[in-house]
C-alpha cells in the first residue's frame, strides 16, 4: 500500500552494487538476486535452474541514485511529519549491505551521495519557517537494551517514558538539539558518529551491533484554515493551530546471526539482545500487517521507543537492504523473509 495510507509498514528492498571484492572473486558467479524493478518484484536463486519469487512495494536496483531512495522510502513518510504525523524509517539487513549509505550518507564530497536523514532535513527546513516553528533533534543508540545519547556521552542510560493517556513516548533525559540550518544538523550527525565510535571503543564492540535513532521534532503553528482548506477569508478569526510531528530513522543493527562466526561471551550476548529486539520488530510489523489489535510494542525497549510512530496514524517505511553475492545468499534469504512479513 500507500506509505501515505497509515497501518501497515510500506516495504522497498534495495540492491547494493557489487564492491571490488565481489567483482573479482565472484566473477564466474551470477547475483544471487534478479531483480525486476517494474513489477516490483525480486527473484531469489535457489539453485542453478530454481528461483523462488516475491513482490514488495517498491524494488531498488543497484542503479537507483540516492534521490530515488529518498523520494520512494522516506519523502511520504517525511511529509506526513511536515502535517502533524509521527513517521518512522527504518533500514534493516546485513552488515555491509547499505544501511547506513541508505539512511546516514552525509554527502560531504558529492551531495548527490546523501543520504536519508540529510534530504529529510533539508525537505523540513524548506518547509518551516524557523520564525514562528522549531525543528529539535535527539541522537542515540541503543545497545544491549540501554539507551545512549550520541549528543552526550556522559548520559548513558536514557529512560524511555510512554504518556499513560495520549501514548506518547518521550526520552526526557535524552540531550535535545534545536536545529537552525543544514550545516548545524550535519555538524550534529558527525559529532553523534564520532561519539558512537568512542562509546563502541569503550564497550569493545561495533556499530553494526547497536541501533542507530534519530528522532527529529517538527513543531509548526499553521493557519486553521490550512488543515481543511477553506476560505482564506476567515484565517484572521481563527488562532493558529499547532501541528507536532515526530519522525523517527533508525539504523538497525546488523541482521547477521553473530553467533554462527565463532562467538566469545560477550558477543553471544549482544547476539541474544540483538534477536530479542529484531524479533520483537518483526512481531510488531506482523502484527500490522495482519491488521491484529494486539502490537506487542512492550516486548523490547527498540519497539517501545518506537509505539507513538509506528502503525496507527503514523507512516512507516522499511528499506531492507541486500548485498548481490552468492556467498551471502543465507542472509539475504533471511533479510527478505523478514521484509515479507510486512506485506
Ligand atoms: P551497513 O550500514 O549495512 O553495514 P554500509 O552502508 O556501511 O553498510 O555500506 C557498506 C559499503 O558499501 C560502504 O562502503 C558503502 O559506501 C557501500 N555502499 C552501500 N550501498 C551502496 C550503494 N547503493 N551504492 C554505492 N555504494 C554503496
Ligand atoms: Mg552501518
Amino acid at each position: 500500500a500507500d506509505a501515505g495510507v497509515p497501518g501497515r509498514v510500506r516495504v522497498a528492498v534495495r540492491l547494493r552494487p557489487r564492491n571490488g571484492e565481489e567483482l573479482i572473486a565472484d566473477a564466474d558467479f551470477a547475483d544471487c538476486v534478479e531483480l525486476q524493478p517494474e513489477l516490483k518484484r525480486l527473484k531469489l536463486r535457489k539453485n542453478n535452474w530454481d528461483t523462488d519469487t516475491f513482490e514488495f512495494d517498491e524494488v531498488l536496483t543497484e542503479y537507483a541514485s540516492q534521490k530515488r531512495v529518498y523520494e520512494v522510502v522516506a519523502k511520504p513518510v517525511v511529509e506526513g511529519v511536515l502535517d502533524g504525523y509521527n513517521g518512522t524509517i527504518m533500514a534493516y539487513g546485513q552488515t555491509g549491505t547499505g544501511k547506513t549509505y541508505t539512511l546516514g550518507q552525509l554527502g560531504e564530497e558529492d551531495v548527490a551521495d546523501r543520504g536519508i536523514m540529510v534530504r529529510a532535513m533539508e525537505d523540513i527546513l524548506a518547509e518551516v519557517s524557523l520564525e514562528t516553528n522549531s525543528i529539535s533533534v535527539s541522537y542515540m543508540q541503543l545497545y544491549m537494551e540501554t539507551v545512549q545519547d550520541l549528543l552526550d556521552p556522559s548520559n548513558d542510560n536514557i529512560a524511555i517514558v510512554e504518556d499513560p493517556k495520549s501514548g506518547d513516548v518521550s526520552l526526557p533525559g535524552a540531550t535535545l538539539v534545536e536545529i537552525r540550518d543544514q550545516q548545524s544538523f550535519l555538524e550534529l550527525l558527525q559529532l553523534g558518529e564520532a561519539h558512537r565510535f568512542a562509546a563502541n571503543t569503550k564497550l569493545n564492540t561495533e556499530s553494526s551491533r547497536s541501533h542507530a535513532i534519530l528522532m527529529v521534532n517538527v513543531r509548526r503553528s499553521v493557519k486553521s484554515s490550512d488543515s481543511n482548506g477553506n476560505s482564506h477569508m476567515t484565517n484572521s478569526l481563527k488562532p493558529p493551530v499547532v501541528r507536532k510531528g515526530k519522525l523517527v530513522v533508525v539504523d538497525l543493527a546488523g541482521s547477521e546471526r553473530i553467533n554462527k562466526s565463532g562467538s566469545e561471551g560477550h558477543t553471544l550476548e549482544e547476539a541474544k539482545s540483538i534477536n530479542l529486539s529484531l524479533s520483537a520488530l518483526g512481531k510488531c510489523i506482523n502484527a500490522l500487517a495482519e491488521n491484529s489489535s494486539h502490537v506487542p510494542f512492550r516486548d523490547s525497549k527498540l519497539t517501545r521507543l518506537l509505539r507513538d510512530s509506528f502503525g496507527g496514524t503514523a507512516r512507516t517505511s522499511l528499506v531492507i537492504t541486500i548485498g548481490p553475492s552468492p556467498r551471502h545468499r543465507g542472509e539475504t534469504t533471511s533479510t527478505i523473509m523478514f521484509g515479507q512479513r510486512a506485506m
